[in-house]
């Protein structure tokens, strides 16, 4: 696992809302994600919480962005968050996540 990029960054849990259909949550049938780590968008929408912040952190986020860090409900963690990776589906880079790196002074040299 040490050759995985993302758990020496962590630059996409820190940087954007992570907002989800509110039956992830698993105060919903069939929901996993935690829902006392969620809070309201809106009637349909939940995020998790600290994304909605300025600047957003992600409460499940332990670590330091950019050193060691570890999702704290990797196994639940929402629809989001398993969509969003070094790779796009196709294999081709995912130009989002170079761009989150480059802000957080990071390379893209260990992507491959
Ligand atoms: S920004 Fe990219 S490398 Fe960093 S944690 Fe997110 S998906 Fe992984
Ligand atoms: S739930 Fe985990 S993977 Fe998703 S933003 Fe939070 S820390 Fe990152």
């Amino acid at each position: 696992m040490s050759d995985n990029p993302c758990l020496s960054c962590g630059a996409c849990c820190a940087h954007l809302r992570v907002s989800f259909y509110w039956t992830e949550a698993d105060d919903a049938p069939g929901g996993q994600v935690p829902a006392r780590l969620t809070e309201r968008v809106h009637a349909h929408l939940r995020c998790m919480k600290g994304t909605n912040e300025k600047p957003p952190r992600c409460i499940a986020l332990q670590g330091e962005i950019g050193r060691q860090v570890a999702c704290a409900i990797y196994e639940l963690r929402p629809s989001p968050c398993r969509e969003f990776n070094v790779l796009e589906q196709d294999g081709t880079p995912n130009e989002r996540c170079r761009r989150l790196r480059a802000q957080a002074g990071l390379t893209t040299q260990r992507i491959s």
